[in-house]
């Protein structure tokens, strides 16, 4: 029976064959990976993945979909986890010593949301190869100074290495979404590399830094930071915050979580 796609759950569904085959090759599945797909939909992906995995694990918000993926699949083949995957704990997925890889051509809708919730499991995570719009992806790997360049740069670029992989046209997806998309690669840095001594405050100080890109840090930052401060970081407080780098946020964050010791 035909689907009719839902907007609301940003259905576009991938319907070019090449395109498809250039994805999951650049996902490299070899058969026990621990792998989940976000969003299979009607399968696209899910398919090629399941030629070359011997198990997968898939989060899907859309009954019909998940009725679908019920008729089609074995639960020895694929499990089904019903609802929402920004609420959903890939956590409880990964075994001792056997990291998550995560997949998917994710509802562009929520694609901001889904990274912060997904950059929580990290840790047990090896890497997450995505399908975004280009425009977020250009400002997930966007280098200090460049216009893309803003808090979901910073805190993704914190916590993984990212690489932009090839772009995807409108024309490869049911219905064609009114942008270019992009396929990103995630891979998290270890933990010793990280150094930020409260990762909340850093979330905090760059949220306020980015929150008037206008205004200079002297301004946006005055709750965190004075003169002082700032000449002992080294940082010129008339700067506005694309200047800074990812290891100048981390030190500021430092800096204020020393002051309040
Ligand atoms: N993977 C399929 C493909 O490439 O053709 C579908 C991709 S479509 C862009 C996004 C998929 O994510 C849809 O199947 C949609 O129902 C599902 N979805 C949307 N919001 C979701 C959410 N919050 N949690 C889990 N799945 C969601």
């Amino acid at each position: 029976m035909e689907h009719r796609a839902r907007k609301r759950f940003g259905q576009n569904f991938l319907s070019d064959p090449n395109i498809i085959r250039k994805i999951v090759d650049a996902i490299r599945p070899l058969p026990d990976d621990l792998m989940v797909e976000i969003g299979p939909g009607l399968g696209a992906m899910t398919e090629p993945l399941l030629e070359r995995l011997d198990h997968l694990h898939v989060v899907e918000i859309d009954r019909d979909l998940i009725a679908r993926l019920h008729q089609r699949w074995t639960p020895e083949r694929l499990t089904v986890h019903e609802g929402d995957a920004l609420k959903f704990d890939f956590g409880s997925l990964a075994g001792d010593g056997c990291p998550l890889r995560i997949v998917g051509n994710l509802p562009y809708n929520i694609s901001t949301p889904i990274l912060f919730h997904l950059a929580e499991f990290a840790e047990q995570v090896r890497d997450m190869s995505f399908m975004l719009q280009k425009e977020v992806v250009m400002r997930m790997v966007a280098e200090p100074g460049s216009e893309e360049y803003g808090r979901l740069s910073v805190m993704l670029q914190y916590r993984f290495r990212m690489g932009r992989l090839f772009d995807v046209p409108p024309g490869a997806f049911r219905p064609a979404p009114k942008v270019m998309s992009s396929i990103v690669r995630m891979i998290p840095l270890p933990r010793e590399a990280l150094g930020a001594h409260d990762e909340a405050l850093l979330g905090e100080v760059v949220t306020a830094a980015f929150g008037q890109r206008r205004k200079t840090l002297r301004n946006t930052l005055r709750e965190y930071l004075g003169e002082a401060d700032f000449a002992a970081l080294g940082i010129d407080p008339g700067l506005r915050a694309e200047r800074l780098a990812v290891a100048d946020y981390v030190a500021i964050a430092n800096h204020v979580a020393d002051k309040r010791k």
